[in-house]
């Protein structure tokens, strides 16, 4: 069986070894039980997530002040769990919107405290990151949340903004594509969804020292402090979605960690953006400077086309390619699990089906 190339933005491709190492400990991964029918409190599954936790330390040099948690809700509760538990007796927290899923993190927020937008790339359409000398941060904010990689939008943040309050990250999208030095940054939050795993389970990487006065209205399950107390083993957690996790970390690392996954994000985007921008049938949104490596938003001359060449791209093997409902056109996510044929084959359809077209 030759499976598609699937360019889904989540939940997206897993490595094809990953799923048949899966497949293979299906039935029998301790003891003849599988991982899903095991408890959470054995001794075997204990094990997997002590290897999972250092496995992703090592991946990201992640120092010891700093906790790894695995927590449910996505993404979407860390918009909620982040003031809640960095607020810490401040009321002030700003935020960069640079896309749908700042906005988003931004609307959540707004219920626990003052949220200031610093810089708002809404209005230039969402296609460029607004200069940095433009940000009007306030100094005595509890910290500052930006979204390095906006999965929608297609703009990626080239380097971390250097600021004076702590900074948190929402790198759901981009996690593990790049070498990061973690203490830049009080939190890290990302779903497993796109480079790490199923969805269902969500990683944060948070300095130990913030976590422990959580607002007193936080639900036992969304404080931090209750999971760093107990290696995330408050209560009954994703335990087949973590177990692919530590899977996807043996992976990364056996390709040789993150800086192999920069190399091959870079080799990626170029070949698709060097094939957009050499045509003058598709295009991209973006600025060419706040381009993100990973999601690649584009669009065709003529929207007319857009079902046929969907449907065209699928039935050469090219899967999940349309458009946010939100904004339309195409986009192709590229995650660590997208082989380089597969964007090779997409640049080859993208030329013929310009050819026939155009
Ligand atoms: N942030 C970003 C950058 C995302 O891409 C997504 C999901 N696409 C979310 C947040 C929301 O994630 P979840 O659906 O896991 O809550």
């Amino acid at each position: 069986m030759t499976r598609p190339f699937n360019f889904s933005a989540g939940p997206a491709v897993l490595p094809e070894s990953v799923l048949k190492q899966v497949q293979a400990e299906m039935l029998d991964w301790h003891q003849g039980m599988s991982v899903m029918e095991m408890s959470h409190r054995s001794k075997a599954f204990v094990a997997m997530t002590e290897q999972c936790e250092a496995l992703l330390r090592e991946l990201l040099n992640i120092p010891d002040d700093y906790a790894v948690l695995f927590m449910q809700g996505g993404a979407t509760a860390q918009f909620s769990m982040v003031p809640m538990n960095l607020l810490r007796g401040n009321t002030k927290a700003d935020y960069i919107n640079t896309g749908i899923w700042s906005k988003k993190a931004i609307q959540e927020a707004e219920r626990y405290c003052d949220v200031k937008v610093v810089t708002d790339a809404s209005k230039n359409q969402y296609n460029h990151i607004p200069e940095r000398d433009s940000w009007t941060l306030r100094d005595d904010a509890a910290y500052l949340h930006y979204t390095p990689n906006e999965t929608v939008n297609g703009i990626e943040f080239s380097d971390v903004p250097k600021v004076n309050v702590p900074l948190v990250a929402d790198m759901s999208s981009n996690i593990l594509s790049r070498p990061i030095n973690v203490s830049d940054y009080a939190l890290i939050y990302a779903g497993a969804q796109k480079n790490m795993g199923p969805s269902g389970i969500t990683l944060v990487i948070v300095r130990k020292d913030l976590v422990d006065a959580p607002l007193d209205s936080t639900p036992s399950t969304m404080a931090y402090k209750n999971f760093s107390d107990c290696g995330s083993l408050y209560n009954t957690p994703p335990t087949f979605a973590w177990y692919v996790c530590k899977l996807v970390f043996e992976w990364v690392k056996a390709q040789g960690g993150v800086a192999a996954m920069e190399q091959m994000a870079e080799k990626r985007s170029r070949l698709l953006y060097d094939t957009i921008d050499n045509s003058d049938f598709y295009s991209s949104p973006v600025h060419p400077n706040s381009r993100s490596r990973i999601n690649v938003p584009f669009s065709l001359k003529d929207s007319a086309l857009d079902k046929t060449f969907l449907a065209e791209a699928e039935k050469q093997g090219l899967h999940q390619l349309e458009g946010h409902r939100s904004v339309g056109g195409m986009r192709a996510s590229l995650y660590n699990a997208m082989p380089l044929e597969g964007v090779q084959a997409l640049c080859d359809f993208m030329r013929d089906f310009e050819r026939r077209n155009g």
